[in-house]
């Protein structure tokens, strides 16, 4: 089977946190070594992944709101500005705001 793309495994690990049952949130052990076992640690994996893809300015601050308090805040903005993740609100940021964070990268290397 080919990998998903980036954003496919964040909706298929957020698909089956919704599950009810505690072992099916709990991350299996081949994801711990893999590079987006922090994933299991987000709270979006307690909401529909739908939550994290609005489809306006509302459920943006609702998904933000979510991060706020996110453990893993962090490496999940750095993952998603490193795969150039395009769809979605990832570590707190909207689309528009990681490209912006992007295109500041760029200057500040150039
Ligand atoms: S920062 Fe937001 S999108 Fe990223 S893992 Fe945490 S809750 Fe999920």
């Amino acid at each position: 089977m080919l990998n998903p793309k980036p954003s496919q495994r964040k909706l298929s690990l957020r698909a089956s946190s919704r599950d009810t049952a505690p072992d099916a949130v709990a991350p299996r052990p081949s994801d711990d070594d893999s590079v987006t076992s922090w994933m299991s640690g987000g709270n979006c994996r307690n909401y529909p992944p739908a939550v994290f893809f609005p489809s306006d300015g509302v459920g943006v601050d609702r998904a933000r709101k979510i991060c706020s308090d996110c453990p893993v805040v962090d490496q999940c903005l750095e993952y998603a500005l490193e795969h150039r993740i395009e769809h979605g609100v990832w570590g707190g940021c909207s689309e528009r705001e990681r490209r912006r964070i992007l295109k500041r990268r760029r200057v500040a290397t150039a």
